[in-house]
């Protein structure tokens, strides 16, 4: 038989897969998605088995067998192979890359070399082929087996005859893949079997034994196994002791497998499921319905913040899990606090498995084994808990469907949400995408297939006939499936509410005299929280690094004249730069909207807003959420385990206190600066500050005490902002839709973001210049017009450019987008271009990265 390997070496080239003789022996264990180590150019590489064939693409007697088989169950199930592929056409990356995407760290095997010595008896009594030395010793202790590594550092002066021990083949030298990680096991203290002659024997053991005898009693008083380190310290006593012990036979000393549970010891508090409101019952109606169905749907739950969302998401896993199924459920990663776990693993108990960055690669590892060995049905984590090996899934849950997190910024630069729906497709299983402020894209998808209830939306793509389905080609309407249904909840549970959002006008402020960064009203509001002795959120919006130019007296913003997107300031060079089309211009003394002085460029730190906050407020108690107070692991709980339990004032942070949290205390929110994000150079920006806005505002009043949220602002009349005001999302997103169809930007168009790097600038330039024009002289040659506004089908490539950051460890970058509508194969292009060029990239050559859809335009 023959295996069809992919190897574990990202190139273009390697980007194929290579073929093996599988072994005679393990004919019955190698299996699509086998985990095996093969001989490649000279080295041992991993790699998946991605199918198995009669026939070899090249001639027999050449091939090299398998080397090694990895794990006894394939990490890897079919569909999730099929997956990767497809991540890997549509993403652009090659099929490698994708695979190891769908493992946990921990797989990512390591080539190892180990040596055996190789002796018989006979020779051993005449002194061992004439070779002596310490590391001779060394191999036999450790049973005739070990690593090169340990040879090497143990014995560095016998590098020469470790070296002559294996060209004469007295040592055997093996390279094998080992795993970075492995199975846990502790050291564990099992208590007396026979407690009877365990009592008899503390009389036994002599005084000089006391320890022992602690050890005994503390084993005595307790059923259950306890691990080494624990009784260690709480007898307390040595290892030594607890061994002696064992040796007398009282007790049992042995290794146990373990799993790292990031969780153990937590008490969750069981809940059962709420009796729904009649908004959520009617929801979840639908989506019982679907669970049900052979012909499972995509749906858009659009929920306002506080509209119980979470136990729709709960009672129809509940359903899945029923009727024999898994489920997944994709959260942001900033938005796994204890919090959100707490109310998973309280309705599911050890059902479930949690996946977040925050875990050690063996913790991460174990949950994943959880899955893979069926011990849990139900997956919560971030982006890549797409990929949990469920082997029948029933339902994914996306919540939060508009996070750009959920776009993986590094290759495979694959978006959760549209995998997740692929995914859901092998399985038959139902989608649920969840969100107060469903992404443009996924509004558009929802509202075009005529269920959507926001007729305005609808009626202006309608009009138009310029729907999201019209940038998408015909191949990726068939490939993402549609979203089949838009499921509205409205309104708060109990009626609360939503809070009244106030806006303050900031140039207002700065004219009255007042330059702090905090107006009068949320300066005095805060007080008033501070008397009551309620708490408050403040975020402030400092998305990216850019900075950009604004008025302080007018909220002028310098914008670039072709794209209608912030100017970035580029202090080096004193001048703003546009980095979609390279417009350049030099920055203004004077505000060239009202002449004012006080222009200038933007950006604070909320270390700044705590120093401000504390002399306002003597004795005023802050908790700072940002980078820097969080990298530290479990930090970011343990902030909000004191803020929960009111051991502070104030929550200070950045955007991650906007997100899924619930404090019943909570009755003020107020945002330092909304505009930040608002003049980032991205076409998203009005809708990133929008979600924001409105994400941050949903955390005020919850629960029984009132909320309300103050905005400061230089742009209150920005259509973003009043909609967030108004917990408009109808307003917004016609104001929104309307423009990005004037632009021509997404859900209107694709885009595909192609940066290239290299040390050597003319090099860089010259190869950018060159595939900008290969895609030229490509879509000329389709026929597509480059035209852009009018025609249904276009595609424009714009660029070269330098890169928003145009030199990153001393390589410079140019980017190239791709602009495409219709039925265009854009990727398919681009990948033939790139094949074009593939000779002519230099030495060494430029890269080249792509990607599709891209999230980050910066
Ligand atoms: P969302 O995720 O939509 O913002 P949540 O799921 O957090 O909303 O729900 C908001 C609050 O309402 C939570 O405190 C939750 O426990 C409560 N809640 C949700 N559904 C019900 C229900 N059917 N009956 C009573 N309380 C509910
Ligand atoms: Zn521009
Ligand atoms: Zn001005």
């Amino acid at each position: 038989m023959i295996a069809k390997v992919i190897v574990d070496v990202p190139s273009r080239q390697t980007d194929r897969p290579f073929d093996y003789e599988v072994p005679q022996e393990w004919a019955g264990w190698i299996e699509i998605g086998s985990r095996v180590g093969v001989p490649f150019g000279g080295r041992v590489v991993q790699g998946f088995v991605i199918s198995l064939a009669e026939w070899a693409d090249v001639d027999r007697s050449k091939l090299k067998p398998i080397a090694e088989l990895l794990d006894h169950t394939p990490p890897l199930s079919p569909d999730l192979i099929e997956l990767a592929q497809w991540i890997s056409d549509k993403y652009c990356c090659p099929l490698t890359i994708a695979l190891q995407a769908m493992i946990p760290a921990a797989l990512k095997g390591k080539a190892e070399t180990t040596v055996t010595l190789v002796e018989d008896e006979t020779e051993e009594q005449h002194g061992l082929f004439g070779i002596e030395g310490e590391w001779i010793d060394y191999i036999r202790r450790n049973g005739g087996t070990v690593r090169m590594t340990h040879l090497q550092e143990r014995f560095p002066g016998d590098a020469g005859a470790i070296k002559a021990a294996i060209r004469d083949g007295q040592l055997l030298a093996r390279v094998s893949i080992r795993d970075r990680m492995a199975v846990r096991k502790v050291l564990t203290v099992f208590p007396p079997v026979d407690r009877e002659a365990a009592q008899e024997g503390l009389t036994q053991i002599p005084a000089r034994a006391a320890k022992q005898r602690d050890v005994l009693k503390y084993m005595l008083g307790r059923e259950e196994p306890a691990p080494m380190q624990l009784v260690v310290e709480e007898v307390p006593a040595t290892a030594s002791t607890v061994r002696s012990l064992a040796a007398k036979g009282f007790i049992t000393i042995g290794e146990v497998e373990h799993d790292r549970d990031p969780y153990a010891g937590r008490d969750f508090t069981r809940t059962s499921p709420l009796p729904l409101t009649e908004g959520q019952q009617s929801v979840y109606n639908k989506i019982e319905g679907s669970l049900d169905a052979a012909d499972p749907r995509v749906f858009l739950l659009h929920g306002v913040t506080g509209s119980g969302k979470t136990e729709v998401y709960l009672q129809a896993i509940q359903h899945c899990l029923q009727l024999g199924r898994q489920a997944i459920v994709l959260v942001p990663e900033i938005s796994l606090t204890p919090q959100m776990v707490e109310r998973f693993k309280g309705r599911f108990g050890n059902a479930v498995a949690v996946l977040h960055s925050r875990l050690s690669n063996g913790e991460r590892y174990d949950e994943w084994r959880k899955i893979r060995e069926r011990r849990a049905q139900v997956a919560v984590g971030a982006r890549s808990a797409v990929f949990a090996p469920f082997e029948r899934i029933g339902l994914i849950i996306i919540d939060e469907e508009h996070e750009s997190s959920y776009k993986q910024e590094e290759s495979p630069k694959y978006h959760a949400r549209d995998v997740a729906v692929r995914r859901a497709r092998q399985h038959h299983a139902t989608v649920v995408l969840g969100s107060a402020t469903p992404s443009l894209e996924s509004f558009a998808a929802a509202t075009r297939t005529g269920t959507g209830t926001d007729a305005r939306a609808a009626d202006l793509q309608e009009q138009e006939g310029l729907g999201a389905e019209n940038a998408l080609s015909s191949a990726d309407k068939r490939e993402s499936g549609r979203i089949s249904g838009l499921l509205p909840m409205p309104d708060r549970v109990g009626g609360r509410p939503m809070p009244p959002v106030r806006l303050v006008d900031m140039r207002e402020e700065l004219r009255e005299g007042n330059r702090s960064m905090f107006s009068r009203l949320l300066h005095e509001q805060l007080q008033q929280r501070l008397d009551r002795g309620e708490q408050s959120v403040l975020l402030l919006n400092r998305r990216g690094y850019s900075t950009f130019v604004m008025c302080r007296s007018c909220g002028y913003t310098a914008l670039c004249p072709h794209c209608d997107i912030s100017l970035t300031y580029h202090q080096k060079s004193r001048a703003l730069r546009c980095h979609y089309c390279g417009h350049a211009e030099s920055a203004p003394a004077k505000c060239p909207s009202c002449e004012s002085e006080h222009i200038r460029f933007f950006g604070t730190g909320t270390q700044r807003v705590e120093e401000e906050l504390s002399k306002l407020f003597p004795g005023i108690r802050v908790i700072r959420m940002d980078v820097d107070t969080t990298t530290e692991k479990g930090s970011h709980e343990k902030w909000l385990t004191l803020f929960g339990e009111r051991k502070a004032d104030v929550l200070l942070g950045t955007q991650m206190v906007a997100k899924g949290l619930d404090f019943p205390y909570v009755t003020l929110v107020g945002v330092i600066a909304a505009d930040t994000s608002l003049h980032l150079p991205d076409f998203r920006a009005a809708e990133k500050t929008f979600q924001l806005l409105t994400q941050v505002a949903g955390r005020a009043g919850r629960h029984e005490l009132p909320g309300e949220v103050i905005v400061q602002t230089y742009n209150p009349e920005h259509y973003a902002i009043v909609a967030a005001q108004q917990h408009d999302y109808s307003d917004f997103i016609s104001h929104e839709l309307e423009h990005r169809r004037f632009m021509a930007y997404p859900p209107f168009c694709r885009l595909v973001l192609v940066t290239l790097s290299h040390e050597q600038l003319p090099l860089l330039i010259s190869v950018g210049e060159k595939l900008a024009a290969q895609l030229r002289e490509m879509t000329a040659a389709a026929g597509v017009s480059d035209s852009g506004n009018g025609s249904r089908a276009f595609i424009d490539i714009l660029g070269p450019v330098a890169s928003p950051i145009p030199r990153m460890k001393d390589r410079y970058r140019f980017q190239c987008m791709i602009k495409y509508r219709g039925n265009v194969d854009a990727v398919g292009m681009l990948k033939q271009a790139m094949h074009l060029l593939a000779g002519k990239l230099g030495q060494p050559p430029v890269l080249i990265s792509v990607d599709v859809d891209p999230q980050m335009i910066l």
